[in-house]
């Protein structure tokens, strides 16, 4: 991606906020490597929310639609909003009105006590399914929507066999179509279409029941994964505790099709953590890993690459948050991780 490149930066709410605060100045070295970076921070949470009633404004929904070419994002819930409607009206606004059907969540080998070996990727459809926020509450019953659109499956299924085939790793759709025949049938259909178009890739499907017990069994034999926006959320954190658990694992979620300017979203796969925040001792690997996901979306693979092995290293010389069994501050992993950027 050439010329100027504007990233809007929302750190949200708990914990969000706290491992925002360390990936920021990795967006400072960046710059200090030439690349051309605006950003626009913008504050919207639950003390915004609480403060305002506002929690994403149609006017900033177009200025990051229109102006920006990403987002990093935190997370966001918060217990003073039980019903987190905050967190639907600015997340999952986002991932819908942006379209960004593609949701990326890789689980990296990066701790020498995992074991190593477990490399996996998710690939989870971002905007539909169960999380389509279409349903009721009625008395005696209640109902959630699922809806799977052609389109979107598509999408996500095409972004899967990309990387399967660029990977040249086996992919596996998990899904329930025995039971949901409608919803998931068409994830079937499509799948085995395009498995036709590219028969090089060795692709398969699962019963997603099967699939979890066998991921537990024998993680090394899965590769890649494709699920539903429902099955997707569940495996990937499943696969985030191969990894050392929801401290490590980053995400990015894409617009292939690029409907507006800003098609990406880069955030860790944990939510905002209400047990552990403004405590100081939130890992904040996930939040780096997922910067590094989006200077790679851009099309900065050497930062990118360079970010990915600040953490690996910082990891490998034994650097740990409490989550690891470490004693480091949030404040301080980030600075190791820094350091090793030489910022
Ligand atoms: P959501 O509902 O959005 O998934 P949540 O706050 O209920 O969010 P998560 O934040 O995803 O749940 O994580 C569950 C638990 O895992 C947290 O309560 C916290 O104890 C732990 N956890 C999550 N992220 C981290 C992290 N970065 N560092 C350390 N522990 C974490």
């Amino acid at each position: 991606m050439a010329g100027g490149i504007r990233i809007a930066l929302i750190p949200g709410d708990g914990i969000g906020r706290e491992v925002m605060a360390e990936a920021r100045p990795c967006l400072d070295w960046v710059r200090s490597r030439g690349r051309h970076l605006e950003t626009l921070d913008l504050p919207l949470g639950a003390d915004h929310c609480l403060a305002t009633g506002e929690t994403l404004s149609e006017a900033t929904f177009a200025t990051l639609r229109d102006t920006c070419d990403g987002l990093l994002f935190g997370a966001v819930g918060d217990p003073r909003i039980p019903d987190g409607h905050h967190a639907e009206a600015i997340l999952l606004r986002l991932r819908q009105s942006l379209e960004l059907t593609v949701n990326f969540r890789p689980c990296l080998p990066l701790l020498a006590e995992q074991d190593g070996g477990i490399n996996l990727e998710v690939f989870r459809e971002n905007t539909e399914g169960p999380y389509c926020l279409q349903g009721s509450t009625e008395p005696g019953r209640a109902v959630d929507l699922a809806v799977h659109t052609e389109s979107a499956v598509r999408r996500l299924l095409e972004a899967a066999f990309q990387r399967a085939a660029e990977r040249r790793r086996p992919l596996v759709l998990a899904h329930k179509a025995n039971v949901l025949k409608h919803g998931h049938g068409l994830w079937v259909r499509i799948f085995e279409d395009l498995h036709r178009a590219m028969p090089e890739v060795e692709a398969r499907t699962m019963h997603a029941d099967a699939l979890l017990c066998a991921l537990v069994q024998a993680p090394r034999s899965f590769s890649l994964i494709a699920a539903d926006n429902y099955l997707g959320d569940l495996i990937s954190d499943l696969s985030a505790a191969f990894a050392g658990g929801m401290g490590m694992a980053p995400s990015l979620s894409w617009a292939p099709h690029r409907p507006y300017r800003c098609a990406a979203l880069a955030e860790p796969v944990h939510g905002s953590a209400p047990d552990i925040a403004g405590q100081g001792v939130a890992n904040p690997v996930g939040m780096f890993l997922s910067t590094a996901l989006l200077f790679r979306h851009l099309g900065w693979e050497a930062e990118a690459a360079d970010l990915e092995d600040a953490v690996a290293r910082a990891l490998a010389a034994g650097a740990r948050t409490q989550d690891l069994g470490g004693t480091l501050s949030t404040k301080e992993m980030g600075q190791a991780i820094r350091s090793r950027l030489g910022t």
